[in-house]
């Protein structure tokens, strides 16, 4: 059974003033699942009040409470894995591993911040008089409006619930509104969890309009987004002109270096699995493939082969590797690039089309002999689209992959020490990756440079964006 989707306000699940609904569609089956509603701005009003009426009194609430209340949501994500996967697989896709994945591993999110917020320390600073006192302390921001994408509908929008709970303010978050089921669920577990009402407030509706309507509220003193560049730099234009900090976590365009010193199958594999994952949504998939010219032919065979092969359906089905991309307008966008990659000389070495079945599935696809120029080599294109290209030598591979204006993730593949040194100095990335996948836990921490964000989650950085630094001197 697909959850009934509300807002979640004040303490309460309803459907609030809502007249206006969205069908929620399966990926997989074009099955409507359900009807989520329309948020209007008397509904935003109610869960601005909410959060302001609740932050003065949690943002006193003691770091072991938040704790306790966050050890328990992990729990609960840990006890409810499976139900909650299951539901992410009907309205987002990925394969059920994936999504049952993602909600254990948000329990570890979960973990990780009920253990810090008990460590979001101040410091006393010497005064130059004995008699006077100086210290710095760390006090919650306020009410914050965050926006999360559907790629990852549990892990985006928790990491940013954990932080801003455990920093003890309180949240109001609008979850995607194509795959809603994660952060309905979400909102169960904290309720469950005793969380007092009006800390978290959910609500859904037309993206823009409730963007715009939290962040010029005065109401709100925090901006976190995760999506696209475009829109992430329009919100951070509106936050900017009302004052506000923000957090974004925005688009990539990872860039792969895989060089001759390697076992080539096996990182060939490695990446091929990589790309795939979740259909390749994902901010930090590898998207360019700088292959050394020694190894590229070698390489391009073994990586082929393994996209050939993979098994592409619905995500409930055990045997299924990749599942449908997420939402119609993907489809149109794959479309887009491939014709674009075939103007820029590009050769289709695999895929390049839908599936001619029920979903919007997209067939993994592999294209060579690309030019820097072309669209797949300078946007990201948000799904299992490779494009292959040589290089010759390191300072020449370097040189493109720093080209673009994105700075999220990067990897590099090689056994040569020297090398990993170099690449790891300079490659410029907010994450840099040898011969692994290593990024995206909670211990450590996830953002972006230029074009690609500001700010990060995780790690001991994870409260940062969500407290204000007082300076008190006292004689
Ligand atoms: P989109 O930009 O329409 O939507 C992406 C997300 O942003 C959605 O969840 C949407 O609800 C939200 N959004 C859009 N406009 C908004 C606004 N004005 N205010 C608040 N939220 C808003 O694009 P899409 O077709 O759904 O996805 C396309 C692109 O989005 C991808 O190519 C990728 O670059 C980016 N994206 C990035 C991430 C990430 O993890 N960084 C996740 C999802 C999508």
């Amino acid at each position: 059974m697909y959850p009934t989707i509300n807002f979640y306000i004040n303490g309460e699940f309803t459907s609030g003033n809502a007249t206006k609904h969205q069908s929620i569609i399966n990926p997989a089956t074009l099955e409507n699942l359900g009807q989520l509603p329309i948020a209007t701005t008397r509904d935003l009003d109610h869960a601005l009040q909410s959060a302001q009426a609740a932050f003065e009194s949690w943002r006193h609430s003691s770091p072991m409470e938040r704790s306790k209340i966050l050890r328990k949501v992990a729990q609960l994500c840990r006890d409810r894995a499976e139900e909650i996967g299951r539901h992410i697989t009907l309205d987002q896709g990925k394969p059920l591993a994936e999504s049952v994945g993602e909600v254990k591993s948000c329990a570890d999110h979960a973990d990780w911040h009920a253990e810090e917020c008990r460590r979001i320390y101040g410091r006393v600073i010497p005064p130059r008089d004995p008699r006077v006192r100086q210290i710095v302390v760390k006090e919650p921001i306020g009410v914050c409006a965050a926006f999360t994408p559907w790629n990852f509908p549990f892990n985006q929008a928790i990491r940013k619930i954990s932080a801003a709970i455990g920093a003890g303010c309180t949240i109001i978050i609008k979850g995607p509104e194509d795959s809603p089921s994660a952060v309905m669920a979400i909102a169960r577990i904290f309720h469950e969890a005793g969380l007092p009402q009006g800390v978290l407030n959910v609500v859904w509706g037309v993206p823009a309009e409730i963007s715009d309507y939290l962040i010029r509220s005065p109401i709100v003193r925090k901006v976190s987004f995760t999506g696209s560049v475009p829109v992430g730099k329009q919100l951070a234009a509106l936050a900017g002109a009302h004052m506000k900090p923000i957090t974004m976590e925005l688009g990539g365009h990872s860039p792969v270096l895989v060089f001759p010193d390697v076992d080539i199958a096996r990182v060939a594999k490695q990446l091929a699995y990589f790309k795939i994952r979740n259909a390749g949504q994902v901010c930090i998939s590898p998207t360019r493939f700088y292959i050394h010219d020694a190894i590229y032919d070698e390489f391009k065979k073994t990586f082929i082969d393994i996209l050939a092969n993979i098994n592409i359906g619905d995500g409930l089905d055990p045997e299924t590797d990749m599942g449908p991309l997420a939402h119609e307008r993907r489809l149109a966008t794959m479309d887009q690039f491939v014709q674009n990659a075939l103007k820029h000389g590009g050769k289709i070495e695999l895929g390049g089309k839908r599936l001619d079945k029920t979903g919007y599935f997209y067939a993994p696809t592999v294209i060579s002999e690309l030019d820097d120029q072309a669209q797949l080599m300078t946007e990201e294109p948000f799904g299992p689209i490779a494009p292959l290209t040589r290089f010759h030598d390191t300072e020449e591979v370097l040189r493109r992959a720093n080209a673009l204006p994105y700075g999220l993730a990067a990897y590099a593949f090689t056994n040569h020490l020297q090398t990993a040194h170099q690449v790891s100095n300079a490659l410029q990335a907010g994450m840099v990756s040898i011969n692994h996948f290593g990024v995206a836990l909670p211990e450590t921490p996830f953002g972006g440079i230029k074009d690609s964000g500001i700010g990060s989650e995780g790690g001991i950085e994870t409260f940062d964006g969500y407290v204000v630094t007082k300076f008190i001197t006292q004689r």
